[in-house]
C-alpha cells in the first residue's frame, strides 16, 4: 500500500515537472528567461504582445497559467498591480519579485535621484495622475521607472536570479543553468559595445518618447530624452506638456518624436505636421522580436535601431 502510493506521487511529480515552465508577465522579461531556461524548461509569456502592462486585466485562463508555472516572474506592484492578488495566493517559492532584489531597487532609486533635476516641471501633473491609478487597475509612480527590462545592467541581474531560483527547483541541471548564464553574460558585453558605438552617434540629438519608460536605456546609452508626452500611457497627456514639446519642436530642438505600437496618439500625428521633426516608434514590448535563447541582446539592438532609425536622419 505505502509503495503503491509513492508510485504514484513519484509518477504525478514527474508529470508536473514537465508541464511546468517559467512564466514571466511581460514578453521581454520572457526574452531574459529564455537565454537561462534554454535545454531546462519552456518560458512562457503571460501578456499577449498587443497588451500593456498599464492597463491589463487578468482572465481566468491567465490564473491557470499562473498556477501551473514552476516560477512566475513579475516586476511587482509598482509596474503590475493587477497581478498583486493573484500572487499572493502562489507559493513563495514559485515567485520571482523583481522589484524586491536590492540591486533593482537601488538602480530605480538611483535613477529618480537625477530625473528630479530634468523633470522638475512635470511634477504638478504627476501628483494629479496619481489619483487615477486606483481606477485604471494599474500604478505607474513617475519617480521610478519600473520598466527594468529596458535596463541592460538590471537585465543580467534578472538572469543571474532566475538562473539560481532554477538551479534550486532543478540542482540536477545547475551546470545547464550556470552554463547558459555565462553564455548571456558574454552576448551581453558584446551587445553593449555594439549599441554604444551605434547611438554614439546621436546623443546630443534631443527627442520626445510616447510614455515614460525609456530613462534606463537612456542613461546606459546616454541619449537625450526631452522628456514624454505622458508618464502613464492610460492618461492623455496635458495641455502644459504639450506646449513645451511645441516649442522644442519649433526651435528644433526636438528633432523626433517617438509612439509606440500599443498606443497610437493622434497627438503626435497633429503634433508633427507641418514641422520637420521626425516620427518614429518605440516597440518597448519587443512584439516583432521572436522568443528564443539569443532574443534578449535581439531585443536592445531593435530598440536601439528604433532610436537611431529616426535620431540619424
Ligand atoms: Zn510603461
Amino acid at each position: 500500500m505505502f509503495k503503491r502510493t509513492a508510485l504514484t506521487l513519484a509518477l504525478l511529480g514527474a508529470t508536473a515537472v514537465s508541464q511546468a515552465d517559467v512564466l514571466t508577465t511581460v514578453k521581454p522579461l520572457g526574452f531574459i528567461a529564455n537565454a537561462i531556461t534554454d535545454g531546462v524548461t519552456e518560458t512562457k509569456v503571460l501578456l499577449p504582445v498587443s497588451a500593456s502592462p498599464h492597463d491589463y486585466s487578468l482572465k481566468p485562463s491567465d490564473v491557470e497559467q499562473l498556477q501551473s508555472a514552476q516560477l512566475v516572474v513579475w516586476i511587482g506592484e509598482e509596474m503590475e498591480g493587477f497581478l498583486e492578488k493573484s500572487i499572493e495566493k502562489l507559493p513563495k517559492e514559485k515567485v520571482l519579485t523583481l522589484e524586491d532584489i536590492d540591486a533593482i531597487k537601488e538602480l530605480v532609486e538611483h535613477d529618480d535621484d537625477h530625473k528630479d533635476e530634468k523633470k522638475d516641471d512635470h511634477k504638478h501633473e504627476h501628483k494629479h495622475e496619481h489619483k487615477h491609478d486606483h481606477e485604471h487597475g494599474h500604478n505607474h509612480s513617475h519617480d521610478e521607472d519600473w520598466h527594468i527590462w529596458l535596463s541592460p545592467t538590471a537585465s543580467i541581474t534578472i538572469a543571474e536570479q532566475i538562473a539560481e531560483r532554477l538551479s534550486q527547483q532543478q540542482p540536477e541541471q545547475k551546470a545547464k543553468i550556470e552554463e547558459n548564464l555565462a553564455n548571456f553574460k558574454t552576448a551581453m558585453v558584446t551587445k553593449n559595445g555594439e549599441i554604444e558605438k551605434q547611438l554614439s552617434a546621436v546623443k546630443g540629438k534631443g527627442y520626445y518618447t510616447f510614455h515614460d519608460a525609456y530613462s534606463h536605456f537612456e542613461d546606459a546609452y546616454g541619449l537625450k530624452s526631452l522628456g514624454s508626452f505622458t508618464i502613464n500611457p492610460t492618461v492623455a497627456p496635458g495641455a502644459k506638456t504639450l506646449n513645451k514639446i511645441k516649442k522644442d519642436i519649433a526651435k528644433h530642438d526636438a528633432q523626433c518624436l517617438f509612439a509606440e505600437p500599443q498606443f497610437t496618439p493622434k497627438v503626435i500625428e497633429s503634433l508633427s505636421k507641418g514641422t520637420n521633426v521626425g516620427v518614429g516608434q518605440l516597440d518597448p514590448l519587443g512584439e516583432k522580436v521572436e522568443m528564443g535563447k539569443d532574443a534578449y541582446p535581439k531585443f536592445l539592438q531593435s530598440i536601439a535601431d528604433q532610436f537611431s532609425g529616426c535620431l540619424a536622419k
